[in-house]
């Protein structure tokens, strides 16, 4: 590790790498948690006719008078003919208004005199009418390029007619633990040895990005298997992660086989903590990375550098969400390195308030993840960053 670089250096690195995958058409109902790669342009006003917003009677507006009542307008079922002065039509919400009503009666303010006359009050144009386009006008750009698709994009897309969305490919990503201690969960635990936590929380980050996750693959401590499994997900994956094995133990065999497989580095070690043993580099246009094997240290490294890879690969924007809080207690600072603690963020009486979650803060304490709604980012320096402090809090 000849010089740390800074998280934002490290995070320019590897979207400098990055070239944007093609895009594909996906059916709506497999959309969730992709990137729209067009703008989405609505063909017709949405609603797309003038609807009442209550069950009541359609009217001419005028004062309170009793009008006949001609018919019925149901969701689905409009009216065929006309509504006049002197008359009515039972409507219920979502129902087309019939020509010559420009109001809805609620039917709670109305009484029904005899079965085909109804009593109504004073009503004034356009009293509980929808009008057509009010959500969405025809030719509005709903949605844009690049949108993460979340239940509402989802939902506004299907409200113009849209079946199919063109997306951002999803990135193919390997994940490859390290490691002779590691043991799948669910088989019986033997000396020295612990459950693979990273296989499953960086899995799980993976697909969390729209990512594919095509291979999660455990590898023993030997150079040979390191290197035919690495050159295994080489081939198939636009995007390698390799947990642990990166150091510069005599068993850490990850780095001597990525450079000897013809990837490029593009870092090694990052000031930051946890996170330092952070390593970086390409093939061809595939990303490699390698990742540290403590397990908060894995997580809090995909979410600072492959996040924004896998969101840049899709044509996503590579910034996370942030906030801004006020820490609730001093919390020393690392003179080296910047710090990502992981924080609840609590509403309190002064704004927004960033707490540590429970317990240690250590990179093999994977419970400090629990409840995490974000990493608050802690410059570097001497003495403490005070209570009250406002900090940036990459939100998970
Ligand atoms: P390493 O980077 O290989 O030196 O591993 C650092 C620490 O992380 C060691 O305590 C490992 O046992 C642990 N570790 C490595 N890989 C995993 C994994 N997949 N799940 C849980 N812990 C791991
Ligand atoms: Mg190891």
């Amino acid at each position: 590790m000849s010089e740390l670089i800074t998280i934002d250096e490290a995070r320019r690195r590897v979207l400098d790498s990055v070239t944007r995958l093609g895009d594909e058409p996906v059916a709506l109902s497999d959309a969730l948690g992709r990137v729209l790669a067009e703008d989405v342009t609505s063909g017709i006003p949405v609603p797309p006719f003038d609807s009442s917003a209550m069950d009541g009677f359609a009217v001419q507006s005028g004062p309170a008078a009793e009008r006949d009542l001609v018919g019925e307008a149901r969701a689905g079922h409009p009216f065929a003919g006309a509504v006049s002065s002197g008359s009515a039509v039972r409507i219920s919400t979502g129902a087309v208004v019939p020509e010559g009503a420009d109001a809805v009666i609620p039917v709670e303010r109305t009484t029904t005199a005899a079965e085909d006359r109804v009593s109504v009050p004073d009503s004034r144009p356009g009293q509980n009418i929808r009008r057509a386009g009010e959500d969405i006008p025809r030719g509005a750009v709903v949605l844009l390029a690049g949108t993460p698709l979340g239940p509402a994009e989802l939902g506004v897309a299907a409200s113009v007619g849209r079946a199919e969305l063109r997306c951002g490919q999803r990135p193919r990503v390997a994940v490859l633990v390290t490691g002779d201690e590691l043991t799948e969960p669910g088989a019986a635990l033997g000396p020295g040895a612990i459950y693979s936590s990273n296989a499953y929380s960086l899995g799980a980050q993976i697909e969390r990005s729209g990512a594919a996750l095509i291979a999660r693959t455990a590898i023993p401590d030997d150079p040979g298997e390191t290197r035919a499994k690495l050159a295994q997900a080489l081939e198939g994956a636009n995007v390698v992660i390799v947990s642990g094995g990166v150091s510069v133990g005599p068993h850490d065999h990850v780095k001597p086989a990525l450079l000897e497989l013809g990837v490029e580095e593009r870092f090694w070690g990052v000031r930051l903590r946890p996170g330092k043993p952070t390593w970086f580099g390409t093939r061809g246009g595939t990303l490699a990375f390698g990742l540290p094997g403590n397990p908060v240290s894995a997580m809090v490294t995909f979410q600072l550098f492959v996040r924004p890879a896998l969101a840049a690969l899709q044509g996503g924007r590579s910034e996370a969400r942030r906030a801004v809080a006020r820490l609730n207690a001093a919390l020393p600072r690392n003179p080296q390195r910047e710090q990502a603690i992981r924080v609840r963020l609590v509403q309190s009486d002064n704004g927004l308030t960033a707490e540590p979650t429970k317990g240690a803060q250590g990179s093999h304490v994977l419970t400090s993840m629990l409840e995490a709604d974000g990493l608050a980012l802690i410059a570097a320096g001497d003495g403490e960053a005070a209570a009250g402090e406002r900090v940036e809090v990459e939100l998970l």
